[in-house]
């Protein structure tokens, strides 16, 4: 059977952005919506693939709590049409050791701005609501009870399955190496031959630029190799998710943690903690020295969530310098728009994902997308100053 070949709207990369972009395009156009991805559906060479991400409330902005306000009902509007759990609350704590605490007021500040509550409390009341916690009474502790995981990997896929259900054609193995003007379309060239669209998402993450630079020009974007692990912990059904509240250690290093969900165990990562690489040139080789930081914080503050490894497993950031997103329509270009999710993203995936299409349907985003475009200087600047810092 011949593959069709002309669409209204073609969105290139199928992680997690691009993956939601195909549904909500599907709302839109139906069967007239194409997905290309370079390498297998549900690769683990992106940013997208494992059991967890996590997902909240607690932001440093204002824009980001309301953008994150929209993400949660956006996930709600998903879960209903497949019929799966994709977002489970578990609370949350941000954990502030003493150097940490000139930070505390960009989160309380946002939270008040947008009227929402969350309660603080020292390590002893940690401890006491939580004991597989071993922290300093000085640790400062802000508790939200709507933070929680993102099932990251059931997401995408049932983003791509309600997409595919709504007639869009989904390609694998499919690189798009060029895009351009022709007739009035775009033409897409790929592995897998050439197609045409009227409206183009680019989603490509670690390999925007090859797409961003030939259409306008590259922004600066550093991707790191970052790892998590899983542990066979000593003390599983403390680490249940019932149980244990996905925490984030707001500390320089920063770590962020699960509890035991989509394997038996407690999982652990740090946020930018590896070093800097390609999407071409990374290996899925584990770092001995990022694993001995991450068993050295299990051991000393969570002791029974640690163990065995599990699974060790690598992942690409790319970071924008101020680490802020890129959801903008591309220069030059009214049917083209660009996501880039700064390494901070999976838990906006869906919402995310619409306002692209929006943005290539309507020209305007119904979130407040206004901070995420893409000619702020910092993206073009040749030595941007680079603030990961979130
Ligand atoms: C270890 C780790 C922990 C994280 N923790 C969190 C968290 O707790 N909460 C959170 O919200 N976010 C988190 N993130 C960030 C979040 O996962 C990413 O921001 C998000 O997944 C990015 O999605 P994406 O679709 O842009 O990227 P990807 O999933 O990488 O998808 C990009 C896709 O584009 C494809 N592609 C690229 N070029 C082409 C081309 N030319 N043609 C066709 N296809 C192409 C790629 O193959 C890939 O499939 C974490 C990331 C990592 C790595």
């Amino acid at each position: 059977m011949s593959i069709r070949r002309e669409f209204e709207v073609a969105v290139v990369g199928l992680g997690g952005i691009g993956s939601s972009a195909t549904y909500w395009a599907s709302k839109r156009a139906g069967a007239d919506v194409l997905g290309l991805e370079r390498f297998e559906l549900g690769h683990e060479r992106g940013a997208s693939q494992d059991h967890s991400r996590l997902i909240r409330l607690s932001y440093h902005t204002p824009n980001y709590v309301r953008f994150a306000q929209d993400a949660y009902r956006a996930w709600a509007e998903v879960e209903e049409e497949c019929a799966e759990r994709i977002v489970l609350k578990t609370g949350g704590v941000d954990l502030y050791p003493e150097s940490a605490f000139g930070w505390m007021d960009d989160y309380t500040t946002s939270l008040d701005e947008v009227g929402l509550p969350y309660e603080w409390m020292g390590g002893d009341e940690l401890m006491r609501r939580w004991p597989q916690w071993i922290v300093s009474p000085e640790v400062r502790v802000m508790f939200q009870a709507d933070t929680g995981i993102v099932a990251a990997a059931t997401a995408n896929a049932a983003h791509r399955r309600l997409a595919e259900r709504a007639g869009a054609t989904l390609v694998d193995q499919a690189r798009v190496t060029t895009i351009r003007e022709a007739g009035g379309l775009y033409e897409l060239e790929t592995e897998a031959g050439t197609f045409r669209a009227e409206r183009v998402i680019l989603a490509a993450d670690a390999w925007t630029n090859e797409l961003l630079e030939p259409l306008w020009r590259p922004i600066s974007l550093t991707v790191t190799q970052e790892q998590v692990h899983y542990y066979a912990s000593r003390d599983l059904e403390a680490f249940a998710p019932e149980r244990f509240p996905v925490w984030i250690w707001m500390g320089v290093p920063s770590f962020y943690g699960f509890p035991a969900f989509g394997e038996s165990g407690a999982k652990i990562g740090q946020d930018v903690g590896g070093a800097v690489v390609t999407g071409d040139t990374r290996s899925f080789e584990p770092d001995p020295a990022y694993a001995a930081r991450l068993d050295a914080f299990m051991k000393d503050h969570l002791p029974g969530g640690f163990g065995p490894y599990l699974k060790r497993k690598t992942c690409l950031y790319t970071m924008t310098p101020d680490r802020d997103f890129v959801i903008d329509l591309v220069p030059g270009h009214d049917r083209i728009a660009l996501g880039q999710g700064a390494a901070h993203a999976m838990k906006f995936a869906s919402v995310f994902g619409r306002s692209l299409v929006e943005l290539v349907f309507d020209g305007a985003a119904a979130s407040d997308i206004s901070a995420w475009s893409l000619d702020r200087d910092v993206l073009t600047m040749t030595d941007p100053p680079k603030s990961f810092w979130m």
